[in-house]
């Protein structure tokens, strides 16, 4: 009989889905280590917190999923939480060496009241990277967090518009700026000082420095997290980003399409080679439904969910290209969007996805 492989546990544990999240646990990022010995299959879950009655059932499911591998004979399945996960026990995939920008950024961390900050980048422009960083924001905002959204998109600021305050300037007091209090959040873009036409413009030093000065100079106040809006692709900004603020992570947005791979890749590199952990893909406008109710790929969904396999990042989710998104984002008022069924579920199961890797890392 020929024995249990890495890759056939895996296709296994594909099947198992996280009871919560109702996505499988190896998209999930979940499957921290597989032991093989012969027959013997030991595997290692990280697990957050989950109810007793609830654990058993989940494990037992690992437990039948994997049994039916061929050439199985034994499985074991242990729980690891985020913190033994740090202490470097039963995890497979070596996290990134911090580098030495945000080493920096540690230890100057000029924001020490901000919980969690989040980057939301894409390889790319008009991917919806502004509109996930919106909605999430949102989404996080409607779970009760305290929540501030920075639009350091210098060279194309969109949120003032997606969250209705374009136009509008922020207070200032001396030096400090007054973010805006809009939908449950506090936010802040570049677009609130200074015309589209003057960003444009803007080369290196100045979009590092007005991004250093949006970031450090507002008044953020106590927060939950912090959601950073990037401007595409892997220019001065992100570097700037990761040399001033210490980041629990970052996010990716692409769309499904193959072209669209390349580009999410190399934001994954450039993340990581700054030494932030990429805490998730999100495929956009991964699929479309009608007025008929049925769903239309058109751009050959899941494409993200393989990149997040090959990469070794959590697929957070999928959101489907929808006219209201679109009306609403136009419109700034972005908490219709979870008055429309799928689309909200989607875009709140995203945002709680994304809380499960940061607390996975804490
Ligand atoms: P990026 O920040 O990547 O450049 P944006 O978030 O500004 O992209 O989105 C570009 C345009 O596409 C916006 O008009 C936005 O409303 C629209 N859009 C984004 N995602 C969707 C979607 N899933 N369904 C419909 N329209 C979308």
């Amino acid at each position: 009989m020929p024995l249990p492989t890495s890759e056939t546990v895996l296709q296994a544990l594909q099947t198992v889905l996280d009871p919560e999240l109702h996505r499988d646990i190896v998209t999930l990022n979940l499957v921290r280590n597989l032991d093989l010995q012969g027959g013997l299959v030991t595997v290692s879950i990280r697990l957050d917190s989950m109810g007793g009655g609830k654990k058993a059932q989940f494990k037992q499911e690992i437990e039948e999923a994997v049994a039916q591998v061929e050439g199985v004979t034994q499985v074991v399945v242990e729980f690891t939480s985020g913190l033994s996960m740090l202490a470097g026990h039963g995890n497979p995939k070596k996290k990134d060496e911090p580098l030495p920008p945000q080493e920096q950024a540690r230890k100057d961390n000029p924001l020490p009241q901000v919980k969690h900050i989040i980057a939301v980048g894409a390889g790319k422009g008009g991917v919806g990277k502004s509109t996930v960083a919106v909605n999430l924001a949102v989404a996080l905002a409607r779970e009760g967090l305290k929540v501030g959204l920075l639009d350091g998109d210098i060279y194309g600021p969109s949120v003032p518009t997606m969250l209705g305050i374009g136009g509008q300037k922020p207070g200032v007091e001396g030096q400090i700026i007054i973010p805006f209090k809009v939908h449950d959040l506090v936010a802040m873009s570049v677009g609130s000082l200074v015309t589209q036409e003057q960003a444009l413009v803007w080369r290196g030093p100045m979009a590092h420095g007005a991004f250093k000065q949006l970031a450090t100079q507002t008044r953020w106040g106590v927060l939950d997290y912090l959601i950073i809006d990037l401007p595409p692709g892997t220019g001065d900004v992100p570097l700037t980003l990761a040399q001033l603020l210490p980041l629990t992570g970052a996010v990716v947005v692409c769309t499904p399409q193959k072209v669209a791979q390349d580009d999410a890749r190399r934001a994954i590199t450039m993340f990581r080679q700054m030494g932030i952990e990429v805490l998730g893909l999100v495929e956009n406008m991964s699929y479309f439904i009608g007025d008929d109710g049925k769903e239309y790929d058109l751009f050959g969904k899941g494409g993200a969910e393989k990149l997040a396999l090959e990469t070794g990042v959590p697929f957070l989710g999928g959101v489907p290209i929808n006219t209201a998104l679109r009306v609403n984002c136009d419109a700034g008022n972005p908490h219709a969007n979870f008055a429309e069924g799928e689309l909200g579920r989607e875009l709140m199961s995203v945002a709680r996805a994304l809380q499960l890797q940061v607390r996975l890392g804490e």
